[in-house]
């Protein structure tokens, strides 16, 4: 009998059933009582307390935006103050997650650059380029802002990709720097040896993923040379939709000290 409900109807109700006020999604503006369940239930991120992975209530019932998403959106309105302060920036966005690269690209700043690793099989905007984190074609000091968000748990040669990264900012900018990082571990886990993605599903918690950060994730930005703010707004802007436990990992590019 369920079969014969068509789907739009199913998602009609379904909006009604978690309607609610507790959170409001900034994409699509739906108000709801609670989030979507979303992740995998993997043992080793439960295990080391990951946060930004494995399962947890962060989608919107709307859009399917994930919280990691808001919070990088409620960073850049909120306290950025991006949308207030003119279009002169000139932004990089790595891997673009859907909503906020909409957003982003529909204000008009100076330069908003969306680029991928182009993966076969995937199709990508066409907004979107085909570069590699490791050697991004631009030169040094172009970029204001960079949004990287969730990617760096995937790249072999991180501390790479952070100095590439760096060097593609001007001074004075700064780089937002997310990755699912453990509550419990001191160290980063990586071993390059396992590749299997069934494998990686266990080891790290996600098929595509090679290693799990720890606490020290702070010190392998700073010795890539970024002046480094770790700071929580997930609890000041709860209503969004954010992990309270997810902190931001803000990346600064210093001005050289004497215009400091
Ligand atoms: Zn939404």
């Amino acid at each position: 009998m369920g079969n014969l409900i068509p789907d739009k109807i199913k998602r009609q109700a379904g909006l009604l059933f978690h309607m609610g006020r507790k959170y409001t999604c900034p994409f699509c503006h739906y108000s709801s009582r609670d989030l979507k369940p979303i992740g995998i239930d993997v043992p080793v991120l439960q295990d080391k307390q990951v946060v930004g992975g494995g399962k947890r209530f962060g989608g919107c019932y709307k859009c399917g935006s994930y919280d990691r998403e808001r919070l990088v959106y409620a960073f850049l309105k909120e306290k950025m103050k991006i949308f207030d302060n003119g279009n002169e920036k000139s932004i990089l966005h790595i891997a673009p997650e859907h909503n906020l690269s909409k957003i982003l690209l529909e204000f008009g700043f100076r330069e908003y650059i969306c680029c991928d690793l182009f993966a076969p099989g995937y199709t990508y905007p066409k907004h979107v380029l085909n570069i590699n984190i490791l050697n991004i074609p631009y030169s040094d000091h172009t970029f204001d802002l960079v949004i990287c968000n969730h990617v760096l748990e995937h790249i072999p040669a991180d501390m790479r990709a952070m100095k590439e990264l760096k060097r593609v900012l001007k001074p004075g900018g700064s780089a937002i720097l997310q990755v699912p990082i453990s509550k419990n571990s001191l160290v980063t886990y990586e071993d390059f040896s396992v590749t299997e993605p069934k494998q990686r599903v266990t080891v790290f918690g996600q098929s595509d993923h090679i290693r799990i950060y720890g606490q020290d994730y702070v010190n392998r930005l700073e010795e890539s040379g970024f002046k480094v703010n770790r700071i929580n707004i997930s609890r000041e802007f709860i209503h969004y939709g954010l992990n309270p436990d997810e902190d931001l990992f803000i990346g600064d590019r210093q001005l050289p000290s004497i215009l400091r």
